[in-house]
């Protein structure tokens, strides 16, 4: 049998894929099983942040694999030590918590608000507010912190505590943020729900309430962080202190890891025997975190946001595109043609594109070669005006 048809026979079925086997690849370029050469600008919905088989990732997670591939978190490794340590350094949080997923990561971190408020107030404070339109993951609780109604279904009950405001609107937030809230949820440009950044006024004006109120700010950057909106973390842009960041896709370049890294105020709140993960901080993956992280700099950053202002200069007002948003190379375009049967023509002509909603979404390696880009740009081009 085929390797879609084992799939269809075998895997379960949650997913509306593309017909690409994908085999192997080498930067922003991916082959499939017959031999046909894509331009990736998905990077696996921003995982792989330095592309496939980038040479010094592989140096550095091969060692380790040589060295210790587990051990548990009942002892010690020193790739999580390190990485822990720089994670710090270039954020200014004091603890960090090692998961393998975002939606671990924003576990973690809803209930680190709830204990920080608990310990602290006492019982009934314990509302997390997120914004409508919001993705936070797939477990019962980040599913349920999740504010689309369209993914409310199917699972009930899910989980209380969790009211949903309109982004970008400050009064409905602060209206919303009464004495049962302990924390506020943001991402900082959504990306399942469209690629949309919010204003830099309004999250100031959350930040401050939050400061106010004593409600934890928790800003998921699973998809905006490690560089891919040209900051090390989106929230560095918009001069917020949060009291709690979370990551994970691209963090380890393509392994899976994801932590709840956590500010002055919470970083004591979670104590021995109140969290916990198997594979957390796994050695490999922090070894692989290790070295994206190392290369994560200026000059890099710089790169990004260039090729995020080409692509913009290259779509805004061409045929077919009604408006392209988003940060860095964290890019959505809203286009006459229906999204999927552009990602659909574009995967037939060699290149990778994703969707985000209505829209097209681009979240392509952060080093993709300028060649590479403009490549896969015009072939996009072609495609939306058709
Ligand atoms: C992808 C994503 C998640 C979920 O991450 P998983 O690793 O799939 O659990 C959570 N929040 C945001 C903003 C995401 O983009």
């Amino acid at each position: 049998m085929d390797i879609i048809e084992l799939y269809n026979t075998h895997v379960a079925d949650t997913y509306a894929r593309s017909p690409l086997v994908a085999e192997s690849g080498v930067g922003a370029q991916i082959t499939d099983e017959n031999g046909k050469v894509y331009i990736d600008l998905g990077s696996g919905i921003g995982v792989n942040c330095f592309g496939v088989c980038d040479g010094e990732w592989i140096k550095a997670v091969e060692a380790q694999l040589h060295a210790l591939q587990h051990i548990s978190n009942l002892y010690y490794t020193e790739p999580q030590a390190h990485l822990a340590q720089i994670l710090c350094e270039k954020t200014g949080m004091k603890k960090v918590f090692f998961g393998n997923s975002g939606a671990e990561a924003n576990e973690c971190a809803i209930k680190c608000a709830r204990k920080y408020s608990s310990d602290k107030y006492g019982s009934g404070r314990n509302t997390i507010v997120t914004l409508i339109n919001s993705f936070h993951g797939r477990t019962m609780a980040t599913l349920s912190a999740t504010g689309q109604e369209a993914m409310h279904v199917h699972f009930a009950p899910f989980l209380e505590g969790f009211k949903y405001a309109p982004a970008n609107d400050f009064a409905a937030l602060e209206a919303l943020c009464d004495g049962s809230v302990c924390a506020v949820m943001l991402e900082l440009v959504q990306g399942e729900g469209g690629v949309i950044a919010l204003d830099k006024a309004y999250v100031t004006a959350a930040a401050k309430l939050c400061a106010e109120r004593d409600l934890l700010l928790i800003i998921d950057e699973v998809q905006t962080g490690n560089g891919r909106t040209g900051t090390l973390y989106a929230y560095m842009q918009y001069g917020i202190v949060p009291d709690i960041v979370t990551t994970a896709k691209g963090l380890a370049g393509g392994l899976p890891m994801g932590c709840a890294m956590l500010g002055e105020k919470v970083e004591n709140t979670m104590t021995a025997g109140t969290h916990g993960s198997t594979f957390g901080g796994n050695p490999i993956c922090a070894a692989g975190a290790l070295s994206i992280l190392s290369r994560l700099d200026e000059k890099l950053f710089d790169e990004v946001v260039k090729k995020g202002e080409y692509i913009k200069a290259q779509l805004e007002g061409a045929k077919g595109v009604k408006s392209v948003t988003g940060l860095g190379l964290m890019l959505g375009i809203e286009t006459a043609k229906d999204a999927k049967q552009i990602a659909r023509e574009c995967l037939d002509k060699g290149v990778i594109v994703l969707t985000a909603k209505s829209k097209v979404r681009l979240l392509p390696p952060l080093n993709i070669t300028w060649e590479e880009l403009e490549k896969a740009i015009q072939i996009l081009k072609g495609v939306i005006a058709q």
